[in-house]
């Protein structure tokens, strides 16, 4: 079968021919009908070899959507041709943390080598996949695969990092969206889906604040060194009583400090490499700083139902599976409005 791997550090992702994939116990076989394209990926393509904590080559894609192709010997509850998404965040399915369903803040995963797919694992942009467990399958119901595929990611990390600041989300209070891409514009939506707080979203390009003001956002801010000023204005000096950093680079997060009211929290889901003094004096009182990973399985329930209810609607742009390289180059130049989607099969 045909799979878009990162083979080489410091390479472009290729698309190459694999053997295909088969089932062992316990697993299930999909034919993947639909990968997103997240900004994490090139990311990860830009750590030097040192640093590289998977082995090469790397079948991309940590959001996937399929049918059930073959399910491993002992695996019941689902049914060939069943339409399913995908929970990326692999634990080890019994420490306390994945018996909460928080797979993703599993305490064993990385003692027991257990990586998400696309990350570790063999990815979804392949014209099969395997998935280690029917545990990490959500049914989509009748929802628009394409539509779906970035809600295992791009919906699921921004609805994991509101939820827990819901309490502070109270009628009157600015929710901050620093970053509109593929989290960022889906974050807008849930914020509005969630809560009735005005929102304010930053980003570097005119068109990218307008598909913000387009999915919800109240008022939008150019990111600049001056965006934090701006911020204070429109909300009478008081600032935000929740920031989300969805890009997370030095700048972003300074940003987000200087943007932060008093009792308010900051949450840096990007993976930019910036970091945030926490201290006496160093932000408003009792600011929170946060950087959370991905989201729990009931979570990816959740955001699903929220697509049921018509309350997301995220802004694709599809792929081949040849054209795989070509999206993510386009990603990495800031081309793509809302997420890129790569149909395998299509
Ligand atoms: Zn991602
Ligand atoms: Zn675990």
């Amino acid at each position: 079968m045909k799979a878009v791997q990162y083979r080489t550090i410091g390479a472009a992702p290729e698309v190459v021919n694999v053997p295909d994939p088969e089932p062992g116990p316990g697993q299930v076989l999909l034919k993947v009908t639909a990968a997103g394209v997240c900004h994490s990926d090139i990311a990860v393509m830009s750590w030097p070899a040192d640093q590289f904590p998977y082995p090469l080559p790397l079948t991309l894609g940590h959001e996937g959507v399929g049918t059930v192709a073959a399910l491993g010997d002992g695996v019941t509850g689902f049914s060939a041709g069943e339409s399913v998404a995908v929970y990326g965040p692999w634990g080890c399915g019994t420490c306390v943390k994945c018996a909460e369903g928080k797979e993703n803040y599993c305490l064993r995963a990385q003692e027991l080598g257990i990586n998400p797919p696309g990350l570790g694992s063999p990815g979804a942009m392949a014209e099969y996949m395997i998935v280690d467990d029917p545990r990490h399958l959500v049914p989509l119901g009748g929802l628009d695969p394409v539509q779906a595929v970035p809600l295992t990611d791009a919906g699921l990390t921004p609805y994991h990092a509101i939820k827990r600041s819901l309490p502070k989300l109270v009628p009157g209070a600015t929710a901050v969206v620093i970053g509109t891409g593929g989290l960022g514009h889906v974050a807008i939506q849930l914020l509005r889906a969630l809560t009735a707080v005005r929102v304010i979203a930053l980003d570097v390009t005119e068109d990218k604040l307008a598909l913000a003001r387009t999915v919800g956002a109240h008022e939008t801010v150019l990111s600049d060194e001056r965006a934090a000023e701006r911020i204070r204005a429109l909300t009478g000096g008081i600032g935000a009583q929740v920031v989300l950093d969805f890009v997370g680079a030095p700048p972003t997060v300074a940003t987000a400090g200087a943007a932060a009211a008093i009792d308010s929290d900051v949450t840096i889901v990007g993976i930019g490499g910036g970091a945030l003094p926490v201290g006496f004096g160093s932000l408003p009182f009792n600011t929170t700083v946060s950087a959370p990973y991905w989201g729990s399985r009931s979570e990816l329930a959740e955001v699903l139902e929220l697509a049921h209810a018509g309350a997301v609607n995220v802004h694709v742009e599809t792929y081949s599976l040849d054209e795989a390289p070509l999206a993510y180059e386009r990603l990495h130049e800031g081309k793509i409005n809302g997420r890129a989607v790569i149909l395998p099969n299509g």
